[in-house]
């Protein structure tokens, strides 16, 4: 009884604010299903679960960032990059460390995956490369969280001029994709965990 009430609470609570400029999150995320979005396909809306799940991502941010404050080294949290054409987004938090500042980006994951990581995973990259673009700070942090035990690990980011040539390349390819009313073919080497989560998917296979 309980259970389906948060549920409702959640469903209820859900608002899908449509898209008009690309997000930060948008650099790894399959171009076909972005297209879907802007044209404002019919999509399949999360599950309460997922947005709880959205929820506890939040608050890990905030508890982490409340630590960063009491430390002294947060210079600004949930910044938003200078406004330009095509892109929008706020990096978690510019913190400093030594008179050195460096893009934060805090990422909770799954125990099973936190265990096997051994390196920053490259859909995380993208995103602090363009924060680090952005805010012309060379360095960056990918902080991430085990969200069962709470244990830490993180990777120093260094700004590479090439990732963010080719992640704005392909936000221009898509975008004038989007402003002719051309879908994107199904990306050849796309991993079957996207489609398996895609909120389009009944519509992506309906069309070839
Ligand atoms: S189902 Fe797969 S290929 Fe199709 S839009 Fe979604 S992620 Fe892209």
């Amino acid at each position: 009884m309980l259970t389906n009430l948060i549920d409702q609470f959640y469903t209820d609570n859900f608002k899908d604010r449509g898209q008009e400029k690309f997000y930060v999150t948008d650099s790894a995320k399959c171009p076909r299903a972005l297209y879907f979005k802007f044209k404002k396909y019919p999509k399949k809306d999360p599950e309460p679960r997922v947005l709880r799940i959205f929820d506890n991502g939040d608050y890990t941010h905030m508890r982490i960032a409340t630590v960063l404050f009491g430390l002294g080294i947060i210079r600004a949290v949930e910044i938003k990059i200078p406004p330009q054409e095509i892109i929008s987004g706020r990096a978690d938090a510019i913190i400093d460390i030594e008179g050195k500042p460096y893009v934060l980006e805090i990422k909770s994951i799954a125990s099973y995956k936190f265990q096997k990581l051994e390196n920053p995973e490259p859909d995380h990259i993208k995103q602090v490369q363009l924060y680090m673009h952005y805010f012309k700070i060379p360095d960056g942090i990918l902080l991430y969280e085990d969200k069962d035990k709470q244990t830490l690990k993180e990777f120093s980011v260094k700004y590479d001029p090439f990732i963010i040539q080719d992640v704005l390349k392909n936000f221009k390819q898509l975008k004038e994709q989007i402003d002719k009313d051309i879908l994107p073919a199904i990306p050849e080497n796309i991993e079957s965990w996207r489609c398996d989560y895609c909120e389009y998917r009944e519509e992506c296979q309906k069309i070839q």
